[in-house]
């Protein structure tokens, strides 16, 4: 191997192992001159206060010192009863009382309601808004980043080789795809895949609790970093998150990796098996059998 193959072969895995690391959200790079690269390429930061829904309508505590690893949220135990309600649709709606989105009775109705946005700049370079595809009173949802290029040309979520993974995913958990609803935190696409920045973020992610409220799933599966942080309001790192149930306003939520970054890392196949296994046993008791290595 002569010397230039040889120098552009450690500079693809230098890539690789850059990317994996910002994938997993525990770096920290600093330039030449010692500082850190921009927030939105390093671990994310919490969403500005601003964007979380008011604390008086969602009826949630923010504890004054977040214990590491514990929601962001805690849920107050004073629960006004509402008749013919159940207490999880209760603590849905409540938490979206007050937001700044669109009241719609139905998905569809809300789709209708948000499909023209503009909110941010990601609705002038968009072909197509992206809203969420899948059983509107599912009792699990996946929740991905942002849609990629063949989401955006289609205008449905994880229909690229990701989503075509997520499928696999989907039917090795004994389910089908039409069974579960599959949405992104962000409705348009970033320009080139990039990172969602804080700000679309904060403006885009209202949209998604409100599409929350309205399906009202048991488990909310995170896929991958940027969602697991968005719904969590958390900065942590994916491989803190992982591996417990954590509470996104009373519904149960796991985190796993994103089916691209399982197509950049198939080593990260097995860990990904144990989170959908635990999803389908909290779903409904079912035990999947252990994948052959
Ligand atoms: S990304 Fe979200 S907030 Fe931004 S334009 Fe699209 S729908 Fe609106």
């Amino acid at each position: 191997m002569d010397s230039v193959e040889s120098r552009r072969e450690t500079l693809q895995l230098f890539r690789s192992f850059v990317e994996q690391r910002r994938e997993l959200g525990d770096g920290y790079w600093p330039r030449p001159d010692g500082s850190a690269l921009p927030a939105e390429r390093g671990p994310r930061a919490a969403l500005p206060s601003a964007a979380r829904p008011p604390v008086s309508a969602e009826r949630f505590l923010i504890p004054e010192k977040k214990p590491e690893h514990e929601p962001a949220y805690k849920l107050t135990t004073e629960q006004p009863a509402i008749a013919g309600e159940s207490d999880l649709a209760v603590r849905l709606f409540a938490s979206v009382a007050e937001s700044p989105v669109p009241d719609a009775a139905s998905l569809e109705e809300f789709r209708a309601r948000i499909s023209e946005c503009h909110k941010c700049p990601l609705g002038a370079t968009r072909t197509h808004f992206v809203f969420g595809s899948g059983n509107p009173d599912a009792d699990l949802m996946f929740v991905g980043e942002a849609p990629g290029e063949e989401e955006d040309l289609q205008g449905q979520p994880f229909v690229g080789r990701a989503g075509q993974l997520l499928t696999k995913m989907i039917e090795a958990m004994k389910l089908r795809r039409e069974d579960v609803y599959i949405a992104n935190v962000l409705k348009c696409r970033p320009p080139n895949n990039r990172t969602p920045l804080p700000s679309e973020m904060e403006q885009c992610k209202p949209y998604l609790d409100r599409q929350i409220a309205l399906i009202r799933p048991k488990i909310i599966c995170a896929l991958g970093r940027v969602a697991a942080q968005a719904l969590l309001n958390t900065g942590e790192g994916l491989n803190r998150l992982r591996g417990t149930f954590h509470d996104y306003r009373g519904v149960k939520v796991l985190v796993t990796y994103h089916p691209a970054a399982l197509l950049r890392n198939p080593q990260w196949k097995t860990q990904s098996w144990d989170d959908l296994q635990k999803v389908r046993y909290e779903l409904d008791g079912t035990i999947l059998r252990p994948k052959k290595a």
